[in-house]
């Protein structure tokens, strides 16, 4: 499996796909050129570690913006890391963390971290609930919101059920790029893509189960998505496990 960091860049964006693989961990950084800020497109297990080899800490005054797309561990896992790291070495800008409303695990991490260190959180730390259409906008970030439909085994009943789940389309200057998150083909995510100058889409199956609900998105069908955008790469490949 090629697990090399996927990087796309125009003169306005740069981003880089730092680290992306089904069940282990996704984080993604887009870069503004212009104003030296930073978006971290989920913060899977490791993101804080990936942040310190592709940037050293650079993205501790500059991450404008952290944006989830749900709450599955290998999207939302190292959450807590990156903002202990923040309140240690004292971050005192502003951050926006961005997430589908109904995401408990989340809010969940957040709570935590804010119950465990009160007054002591060196920074202002804004929690932005989104829905879809719903978009969220920063000086340097514009977002805008479209719900992906994303089956999970996560939750009390034992069952699939469709989690909240949304894809982002993030705009710097005149460059949209949009990043599906993990869903099954469907409406939001055709919508989500459309037109933009670089599309990131999940593909964990290289081919679709017969007999399966519908979690992911098959390489074939992250092709045909792609073809809607001006550009596009694939992210979230499923590890061969021996
Ligand atoms: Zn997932």
């Amino acid at each position: 499996m090629n697990t090399e960091p996927l990087k796309w860049e125009n003169d306005e964006v740069r981003v880089d796909v730092m680290y992306s693989v089904a069940g282990v961990g996704t984080s993604i950084l887009v870069a503004s050129k212009f104003t030296g800020k930073f978006l971290l497109l989920d913060v899977g297990d490791g993101a804080l570690r990936n942040l310190m080899s592709h940037i050293g800490t650079e993205f501790v005054e500059e991450l404008d913006i952290i944006s989830i797309t749900h709450g599955h561990f290998d999207h939302s896992g190292g959450l807590f890391s990156l903002l202990g790291f923040l309140r240690m070495l004292k971050r005192k800008t502003t951050l926006d963390v961005v997430f589908p409303a109904g995401c408990t695990e989340v809010s969940g991490i957040i709570d935590v971290f804010k119950d465990c260190y009160h007054d002591s959180i060196s920074f202002q730390l804004r929690t932005q609930e989104v829905r879809n259409r719903v978009g969220f906008d920063t000086d340097f970030f514009k977002i805008s919101v479209c719900e992906v439909e994303h089956f999970g085994l996560e939750n009390t009943s034992n069952k699939d059920v469709l989690m909240p789940a949304v894809g982002y389309r993030v705009r710097v200057g005149d460059t949209v790029v949009a990043y599906t998150g993990d869903t099954r083909m469907c409406e939001g995510v055709c919508e989500l893509v459309k037109g933009a100058d670089l599309a990131i889409i999940e593909a964990t199956h290289k081919e679709h189960p017969e007999n399966e609900p519908r979690v992911h998105l098959s390489v074939k069908e992250a092709e045909k998505l792609g073809s809607l955008a001006k550009e596009f790469m694939i992210v979230h490949r499923i590890p061969e496990i021996k």
